[in-house]
């Protein structure tokens, strides 16, 4: 059905992680192999997605929104096709359609329409980037922490083969991509539902192998799920990444309890030491929430000293944002108040910022290697193997080398430099 769409154009509209970011990078590769072309503006497209994320309310909404301003599409255009995906898609799309009638396609998270086949071709490239791609490996949630809606919106854990990730891996590596990302909702437990029930290590030294790429990365891990096994393997491999995001959530046990998030604060210690111990330069980074339904100004405080006495790279802190259905959102009244929230927030943001300036600024004066990701206003732009960025001048046609770049400059959220020498033209 549909084949006059065969020649129209597509337009994806993302918003929330990076698996939102990795589906729509298939989606749009999908399109792609069916022939569709990619549209430079959203009002110029026969055909509309809306990747959409419940992760908070904040995000719902800015999704509601769009859905409305495209209701205001279809009734100017209405050939144009509009689908929905992402975590706003639930159980029952039915409710949905009686919401947003003007709406053709309800997808659930990683879902492809029906009229759109699934072929066998390679993936295209990804949209974000000619460089790097995001490669999801494992789908969905078994852990229900208590304030999370995810579970609930994507299902229960299901890994991919790992055949069918290196052979992916290996076509996007001959296409010219130099660097993956391996996501999914809790990487650490990939594999235990497949047959051979291979792990994370091993697909990680699969990949290690294949020609052409120089760098693997991958999120999010669960510190209660992490290995031993995966801490030795990321230290031995040369082209993992050394760099994590090992999200900690809070710094004080009776809220971590209340979460359900299956470890302490005391266990998650024990594994930045080991992280440190196997890979002492590597980043990590961590995710927080404040304002969980109870937390004391002495609960908060205890985060607040974790952050300071582990030193992250990065934080990425949200207020807690009750959800609908989740066990927080029946258990606990929301009871801490927004500006105590937002004054929570902006205090661990503001130490943040003064940390990873510092942490930076040990950079300064140090050549380091850049993989060149694109450009900045007449910049050209990388990131360092710990996932820095880095923008720098000198140096022509350099998309996709990885390069010596000297730095001149450290802030808190980048560095700056100039090209040294190019080391590798691969
Ligand atoms: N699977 C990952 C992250 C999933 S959601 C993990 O286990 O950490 C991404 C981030 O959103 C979480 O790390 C958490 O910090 C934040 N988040 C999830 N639910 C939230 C809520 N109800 N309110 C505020 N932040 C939330
Ligand atoms: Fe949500 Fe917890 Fe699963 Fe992460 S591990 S997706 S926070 S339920």
């Amino acid at each position: 059905m549909d084949s006059i769409l065969i020649t129209y154009s597509y337009y994806i509209w993302t918003i929330g992680c990076q698996m939102n970011r990795a589906e729509s990078e298939r989606l749009s590769a999908l399109f792609r192999s069916h022939g569709y072309m990619e549209a430079s503006h959203v009002n110029t497209a026969d055909i509309i997605v809306v990747n959409s994320c419940v992760v908070r309310k904040h995000a719902e909404d800015k999704v509601i929104n769009k859905l409305h301003n495209l209701k205001a599409i279809k009734s100017r255009r209405p050939n144009v096709r509009i689908m929905l995906t992402g975590c706003f898609v639930g159980q029952s799309p039915a409710e949905l359609h009686k919401l947003f009638p003007y709406i053709d396609d309800f997808l659930r998270p990683g879902e492809f329409p029906e009229w759109l086949p699934q072929t066998d071709c390679a993936p295209a490239v990804s949209i974000q980037s000619d460089v790097s791609a995001y490669v999801p490996i494992i789908q969905g949630c078994n852990n229900f922490c208590t304030y999370c809606i995810v579970p609930y919106r994507r299902g229960r854990e299901k890994s991919r083969p790992l055949t069918d990730i290196t052979r992916e891996i290996r076509q996007l590596a001959q296409q010219g991509i130099k660097e993956v990302t391996l996501v999914g909702q809790n990487v650490d437990s990939y594999g235990h539902d497949l047959p051979n029930k291979p792990s994370l290590a091993q697909l990680l030294t699969e990949l290690n192998d294949i020609d052409g790429l120089l760098r693997i990365r991958f999120l999010t891990n669960h510190p209660k799920d992490m290995s031993s096994v995966l801490i030795d393997t990321m230290a031995r491999l040369d082209k993992v990444c050394r760099q994590i995001n090992l999200p900690v959530q809070s710094g004080d046990d009776a809220i971590l309890q209340a979460m359900r998030r299956g470890y302490q604060i005391a266990d998650y210690l024990a594994l930045i030491s080991r992280l440190r111990q196997a890979m002492p330069d590597i980043a990590i980074t961590t995710d927080i929430i404040v304002g969980f339904p109870g937390e004391s100004d002495k609960q908060f405080q205890n985060t607040y000293k974790l952050l300071a006495d582990l030193r992250f790279d990065a934080v990425h802190v949200a207020a807690y944002s009750s959800r609908p259905g989740t066990l927080a959102a029946s258990m606990f009244t929301d009871d801490v108040p927004l500006e105590i929230k937002k004054a929570r927030l902006a205090s661990v943001e503001a130490l943040q910022k003064q940390i990873a300036g510092e942490l930076n600024a040990i950079y300064l004066g140090q050549t380091m290697e850049v993989l060149v990701d694109g450009t900045n206003k007449g910049r050209w732009k990388g990131r360092t193997r710990s996932d820095k960025i880095v923008f720098f001048s000198g140096g022509k046609n350099l998309q996709g080398k990885t390069i010596m770049v000297f730095i001149e400059k450290t802030g808190s959220w980048s560095l700056q430099g100039k090209l040294n020498a190019i080391s590798n033209s691969i």
